[in-house]
């Protein structure tokens, strides 16, 4: 029978995989040109040398693979280490040129190091242009567009979150809804681009008088919710007093008109009568419709 002759070398520079292999010193007894490739260096410049040679050189050349590190000897050591006590690992890395390799690293019984490169570079990419999109996809879903402050359904996500927290750790919350008074007339008299201009300053103004953890948001038309943890009434009543006076401040101007607008507000705190947010946002509203009915340009506390 012939014997058969597998042509190693063919089959090794054909194929995508990067393979290098070091002996139990970390020579390098071998690499293919897909592995040349991933360190930057060519073959001639791998074979026979140590694996900190080889890195120390890509490293001061800025090629092959991405080392985040102004220490390299420690770096270098922290590898070897791995590499000697592990016998099989698998991680990804990247290279200065943008590729990303899922790599394979084994020790063979003679305690010689076989290293395997895949690249992914399409699906690390593909992969980081869906995080991207989805991303712009959840700031769409959850921004209003007009005012750049959450929408309706972020905001009562937020006071849902709020609202469990607040039940199960015993803390106040207090939302606040507040709507501007007699804008009907703004649209009438200045046409609806001017309205939006209204709507966008106000929430401008809502969002400078809030702390990072409170929410602003957008419910619609030209009334808004402010979300305030740990908040109770009392505190809530004095940050819609003070929302209050600043759109009473304030001039919103725009080509020869100076527009003044004022808002009514409501604030609930929650309590034992609220099953959930929705009875939360009832009695807001409601305290909105008293601020409305006794006059506007008014808070108040339910
Ligand atoms: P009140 O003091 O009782 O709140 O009186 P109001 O005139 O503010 O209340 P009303 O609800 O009667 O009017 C709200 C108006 O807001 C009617 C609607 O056309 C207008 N509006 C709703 N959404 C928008 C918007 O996105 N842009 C503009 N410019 N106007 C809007
Ligand atoms: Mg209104
Ligand atoms: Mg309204």
């Amino acid at each position: 029978m012939a014997e058969i002759q597998i042509p190693f070398e063919e089959i090794m520079d054909e194929t995508a995989v990067a393979v290098g292999m070091m002996d139990k010193y970390f020579v390098y007894q071998y690499c293919n040109n897909k592995m040349a490739e991933l360190l930057g260096l060519p073959v001639k410049s791998i074979l026979g040398r140590k694996q900190s040679e080889v890195i120390s050189e890509m490293y001061a050349k800025s090629v092959g693979v991405k080392i985040d590190s102004d220490d390299l000897k420690a770096w270098l050591e922290n590898v070897e280490r791995m590499q000697s006590s592990t016998t099989e690992r698998q991680f990804i890395t990247d290279t200065v040129d943008g590729r990303f390799f899922k790599m394979q690293r084994m020790t063979l019984s003679d305690g010689g190091h076989v290293v395997l490169g895949m690249d992914i570079t399409e699906l690390e990419v593909a992969k980081q242009q869906l995080t991207q999109l989805n991303e712009v996809l959840h700031e769409q879903a959850t921004t209003d567009e007009l005012t750049g402050l959450s929408n309706r359904r972020a905001l009562f996500d937020k006071v849902t979150i709020e609202f469990n927290r607040a039940k199960r750790l015993l803390t106040p919350l207090s939302l606040l809804i507040l709507d501007i008074d007699f804008f009907k007339k703004v649209n009438d008299n200045y046409g609806h681009p001017v309205g939006d201009r209204v709507i966008s300053q106000v929430a401008d103004v809502l969002q400078k008088e809030v702390r990072e953890y409170d929410l602003v948001g957008r419910l619609g038309g030209e009334e808004y919710a402010v979300v305030l943890p740990n908040t109770d009434a009392k505190q809530a009543g004095v940050v819609a007093e003070r929302m209050r006076l600043s759109i009473e401040n304030t001039t919103i101007e725009g080509e020869q008109i100076h527009i003044k607008v004022t808002c009514s507000f409501g604030v609930a705190e929650i309590c034992a009568s609220h099953n959930d947010v929705d009875d939360v946002f009832l009695s807001a509203d409601k305290a909105l419709y008293k601020a409305k009915q006794n006059g506007r340009n008014k808070v108040v506390v339910a």
